[in-house]
C-alpha cells in the first residue's frame, strides 16, 4: 500500500469514530428536549400540535439554527486560518484537477446554472489519457486504483507555464484563488497548505461529520412528517 494511500485509510477511520462521537452529541441534544411523557423516536409521525410534533419543530430549530450556525462560524475561523500559509507555486493543483463528472456531465450541471461547474470548465480541459495524469502525481494515481476508484475524470489547465506560473494570473477565476478551500481534499506533498490541512483536520472532520448528521436528521423528519420549513408547530402557538 502506497503511503499516500495508508494516509487516505487512516483519514477514514478517524473519520468514523468522530462521526460516531458527533452522532452521539446530536443524540444527546436531541433527547434533552424531548418534553416528558412524549415516547417515540424523533422521526416519527405526531399528531398536528402534539408535544411530539413541537418536539420536532424544537429539534429543527436547534438543528437548523444553532448547531448549523456554529459549524459555519467554525468552518470560517478553518478558512480565514489558511491566510497564514502561503502558496509555494508548485503547480500541482493547476496540472491535474480530478472530478466524479465527465466533461460532458460537467457541461450539463453549467448549463443548469452550477457555478463551480462553470468555473471548473473555464480552467480546467480534460486528460487524453490517465497515464498523462499520473506523470504529475503519480501517487494519487496509484491510491486511486488500490482503492479501485475507477469513477475519476482527470483534468489540466493549459494556461500554466513550463515554469509552473500562471499565464493568466490577474484574471485567474475565484476557484484558483480560493484552492484550496476544501480542507478534506487531497493535498500533494509540495504544497504550501499542506501543514494547515494536517492542523484544522481533526476539528474540519468533526465538522463535516456534524453538517452529514444534520442534513440527514432534518431532511428525515421533513420527509416522514411531510412537513415543510412553513409549517412547523412553533413554541408559543
Ligand atoms: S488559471 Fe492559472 S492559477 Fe488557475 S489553474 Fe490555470 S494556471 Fe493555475
Ligand atoms: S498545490 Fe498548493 S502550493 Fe502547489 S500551486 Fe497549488 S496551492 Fe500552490
Amino acid at each position: 500500500m502506497s503511503n499516500l494511500n495508508f494516509s487516505v485509510q487512516h483519514l477514514r477511520k478517524e473519520y468514523r469514530e468522530i462521526f460516531m462521537q458527533s452522532f452521539e452529541e446530536i443524540q444527546k441534544k436531541i433527547e434533552d428536549l424531548r418534553p416528558s411523557g412524549v415516547e417515540g423516536d424523533i422521526f416519527d409521525k405526531f399528531e398536528p400540535l402534539s408535544d411530539g410534533s413541537r418536539w420536532q419543530s424544537e429539534v429543527l430549530d436547534m438543528l437548523e439554527n444553532d448547531v448549523s450556525k456554529e459549524v459555519y462560524r467554525k468552518f470560517q475561523e478553518v478558512l480565514a486560518y489558511r491566510s497564514q500559509f502561503n502558496c509555494v507555486g508548485c503547480a500541482t493543483c493547476c496540472k491535474l484537477a480530478c472530478s466524479e463528472f465527465s466533461p460532458e456531465e460537467l457541461k450539463m450541471k453549467a448549463e443548469c446554472g452550477d457555478n463551480f461547474a462553470t468555473q471548473f470548465l473555464s480552467v480546467f480541459v480534460p486528460y487524453e489519457s490517465k497515464e498523462e495524469a499520473r506523470e504529475v502525481y503519480p501517487e494519487y494515481i496509484q491510491m486511486l486504483e488500490e482503492n479501485k476508484e475507477d469513477n475519476v475524470y482527470f483534468y489540466h489547465c493549459p494556461k500554466v507555464t513550463e515554469d509552473n506560473r500562471c499565464s493568466d494570473y490577474e484574471h485567474r477565476p475565484q476557484i484558483c484563488r480560493d484552492f484550496p478551500d476544501n480542507p478534506l481534499s487531497i493535498l500533494p506533498c509540495s504544497c504550501g497548505y499542506k501543514k494547515w490541512k494536517e492542523e484544522i483536520e481533526p476539528v474540519t472532520l468533526m465538522l463535516h461529520s456534524m453538517i452529514e448528521i444534520v442534513q440527514y436528521i432534518v431532511r428525515k423528519i421533513y420527509a416522514n412528517t411531510c412537513r415543510t420549513k412553513f409549517s412547523r408547530d412553533r413554541k408559543n402557538y
